[in-house]
């Protein structure tokens, strides 16, 4: 069978680029290995519990006055996608800072809190509120094709080889309210000093002008509409098509499942890693691609433990959205702590807070989270994995308790563990990795952008959290627009 375009992986990046690509009345196959679309954003039953994966922040989404991205796509596509906004109601602990606070309220709420913790917190983060947003519409410029952006844009050109921690020391934020807006950062484990600055302004803008929102439905029900909708455009999606192999031939490319059959197509498109196209798919050897991708940092891999809780979350005091507990502040050292399996960064959520059917009545769902380097499972064999895997959840829950001060090890009614082996097995990530390549150094979503066509392997595109613009759902979807829009223009097809 031909199609105009396959794409590989039913995850956000693939329904992104197929439903863009079905919307503009082309051909197009998705081929997905699991028996269900979007990836990690996905939720599984266990008991009376419905637990979503993945998707609790959606960013880029926005409200009315500050439209994002992501709603604009889901209203052209009319997905009829149903969000609930999420307060600002986070607790930070940092042990050795000494650190417990809750952030919440408005942003001027934020900011008040700051400069009284640290004085000059205030005029200075006020100030770089119009460098986020200078930041935010040269990006949109760049993204649009714009080449010229030195005269309406100076504090991007500017900044766009600085680091977050040199750029924010250069705009006079003092070090320790840089030490706070760093935690948004640790959540995926990169660095302040390796990170560019401009992807970490992209992520502060969004944060305080668009605000994250949630979803008020599961996670799979948004998958679901994407599908249902890419359906009625015409486009097609198998699923449990493992693709092993994708190769040229003349003027076509092949695709082939696991069971031997092929699929043709003039362009694929995939929703995974390069690193495992490069390994697994192409049985050429494409020496520099696979260079460059070994240059690459690969971002955390992590534990997850889900939990069905059978008290309300106000009977059980959990009233923050969100609580993270950090070794310390500094993200350096802080990200450091993370080559070990037993260490103290936690993170937790609590959709109940935003949503009161996250579960059934008096119940609650927590989640916890805890990232690790990516080497620290090396030493986890078949013979230790169930006992270490048990160990770590028992630690993790053992230390949100004594962080919080929480009794919750009583009220468990349902819990899973998901390990880098869990997320590797269901979407064939490399080492299980969380948050595809991390955005550091000359590896950032504005060289990423400015290079893509100078590195295209076999003329396959690239989408998902892997690609240009990095992990996060809302940046998964958009590089699936992204890409396509590129693809039917480079054919002259609106
Ligand atoms: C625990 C966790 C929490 C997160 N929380 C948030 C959050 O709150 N907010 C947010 O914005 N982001 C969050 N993220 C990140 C976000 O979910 C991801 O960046 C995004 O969903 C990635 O989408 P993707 O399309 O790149 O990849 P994936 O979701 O990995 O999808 C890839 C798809 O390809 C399929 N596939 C793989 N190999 C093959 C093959 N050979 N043949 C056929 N199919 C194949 C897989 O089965 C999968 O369906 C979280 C991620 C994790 C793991």
């Amino acid at each position: 069978m031909n199609y105009d375009y396959i794409v590989v992986g039913a995850g956000m990046g693939g329904l992104g680029a197929a439903l863009n690509l079905a919307f503009n009345n082309k051909k197009v196959l998705v081929l997905e290995k699991n028996s269900l679309p979007g990836g990690v954003v996905t939720t599984f039953k266990r008991g009376r519990f419905e637990f979503d994966v993945a998707l609790y922040d959606l960013m880029d989404y926005g409200n009315d006055e500050h439209v994002g991205s992501l709603q604009r796509l889901f209203n052209k596509y009319n997905l009829g996608v149903e969000v609930k906004p999420i307060p600002y109601n986070i607790r930070i602990k940092s042990i050795d800072d000494n650190f417990d606070e809750v952030i919440k309220g408005e942003i001027d709420d934020w900011i008040l809190r700051l400069e009284e913790l640290y004085r000059g917190s205030m005029s200075t983060f006020r100030s770089l509120l119009p460098v986020l947003k200078e930041i935010h519409e040269a990006l949109m410029a760049l993204k649009k094709g714009r080449k010229n952006l030195e005269k309406d844009f100076p504090n991007f050109i500017k900044y766009l080889d600085y680091n977050a921690i040199d750029a924010l020391v250069d705009l006079n934020i003092p070090s320790k309210t840089i030490n706070v807006l760093g935690y948004l950062w640790m959540e995926i484990g990169s660095p302040l000093k390796k990170l560019n600055f401009i992807d970490f302004a992209e992520c502060l803008y969004k944060y305080i002008f668009k605000r994250p929102v949630g979803l008020a439905n599961k996670n799979i029900d948004l998958a679901l509409k994407m599908v249902n909708r890419l359906e009625e455009l015409g486009g097609k999606i198998y699923y449990r098509s493992l693709v092993v192999e994708i190769r040229d031939n003349n003027d076509k490319k092949e695709v082939v499942l696991s069971d031997g059959t092929i699929y043709k197509a003039k362009e694929v498109i995939c929703d995974l890693s390069e690193r495992y196209v490069l390994k697994n798919l192409i049985k050429k050897d494409y020496p520099e691609a696979q260079a460059k991708e070994n240059a690459r940092t690969l971002s955390m891999n992590g534990l997850v433990v889900y939990l069905g809780l059978n008290k309300s979350y106000q009977d059980l005091r959990l009233y923050n959205y969100r609580y993270y507990q950090f070794q310390n502040l500094n993200s350096v050292t802080n990200i450091k702590s993370m080559k070990k399996l037993s260490h103290h960064t936690i993170e937790a959520i609590v959709p109940n807070i935003i949503n009161e059917n996250a579960s059934p009545k008096n119940t609650t769902i927590l989640v916890l989270k805890t990232l690790y380097l990516n080497d620290a499972w090396n030493g986890v064999n078949k013979d230790n994995y169930y006992q270490i895997k048990e160990t770590l959840a028992n630690e993790l829950i053992e230390e949100f308790e004594q962080a919080f001060n929480i009794d919750i090890k009583e009220y468990i009614e349902e819990i899973d563990i998901a390990t880098p082996f869990t997320f590797a097995r269901y979407t064939n990530s490399i080492n299980g990795c969380m948050f595809g390549a991390m955005r550091l150094g000359y590896d950032n979503s504005i060289h990423r952008l400015l290079s893509y066509e100078d590195e295209r392997i076999l003329h396959l595109s690239f989408v998902g959290g892997s690609s240009l613009l990095g992990s996060g759902v809302d940046n998964a979807f958009y590089s699936g627009y992204y890409i396509t829009e590129k693809l039917l223009n480079e054919r002259g097809e609106d």
